[in-house]
């Protein structure tokens, strides 16, 4: 037993549907622009150039249907509806074509993020720490095991907002698939169980406000629900 002088904060992890056991979060990555029609709205040119990253920290971890408040420090608060992947073996340096067997599960996922702020950040050439990586930003639903779903490379990706639909893509029209990802990514970190990869959203993203209600799906996972509070 250590002896810390505070008391260890909690593990960060999420259910995974169909059994008790939790997975426990170690590390989120985000892919920054991975659909074409989402590059495009966002003024950029999609390309293959190769994926870049940001993190979000373990802690911003937040589970499907959370009442989150609105955050501070931004007039823009933006969803991004994606797919994530839960890794669940370590890889470096490994190919696509071997990265698929590390990916243990998926879940829907938010990448909230503060759009005023970040836009801010971009035009400064800044980090986007304060604009992707504030309190309760990485909304996760249940993890659902690959073993039990089969790789999910296609399938509907939607986001509602008070019931209107406002972001429809499909897993397939992603620019760098989940194994080119994750081979990528391997090549820059040793990855871990633990290790969640937000894969980018599809067009359509836009601003909430307090008293909005938020749903997501993907075609085969189920959905995301997440409902915006008051400011603190
Ligand atoms: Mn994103």
């Amino acid at each position: 037993m250590s002896n810390f002088v505070f008391p260890p904060a909690e593990i960060p992890s999420s259910p995974v549907r169909g059994t008790d056991a939790r997975y426990a979060v170690r590390r989120i990555f985000c892919v920054g622009r991975n659909y074409a029609d989402h590059a495009r709205e966002m003024g950029a040119d999609p390309d293959r150039e190769p994926p870049f990253y940001f993190t979000k920290p373990a802690h911003s971890l937040t589970p499907s249907g959370a009442t989150v408040p609105y955050p501070t420090s931004t007039k823009n608060y933006h969803f991004e509806m994606e797919l994530v992947l839960a890794l669940g073996a370590p890889v470096f340096k490994v190919s696509p074509e071997a990265a698929i067997a590390a990916i243990w599960g998926y879940a829907a996922g938010l990448d909230m993020t503060r759009r005023d702020l970040q836009a801010a950040a971009k035009a400064a050439g800044k980090p986007w720490d304060t604009s992707k990586g504030f309190d309760q930003s990485a909304v996760l639903g249940d993890i659902v095991r690959r073993s039990e779903l089969g790789t999910l490379d296609r399938g509907a990706i939607t986001l509602a907002v008070n019931g209107v639909e406002k972001q429809h893509g499909d897993l397939a029209d992603m620019i760098w698939s989940q194994a080119e990802i994750v081979s990528n990514l391997s090549h820059l970190y040793h990855l871990h169980p633990g290790d969640l990869i937000y894969t980018g959203t599809p067009a359509g993203v836009g601003a909430v406000v307090a008293g909005d209600v938020l749903v997501g799906r993907i075609e085969g996972l189920g959905e995301i629900r997440l409902t915006v509070g008051p400011a603190e």
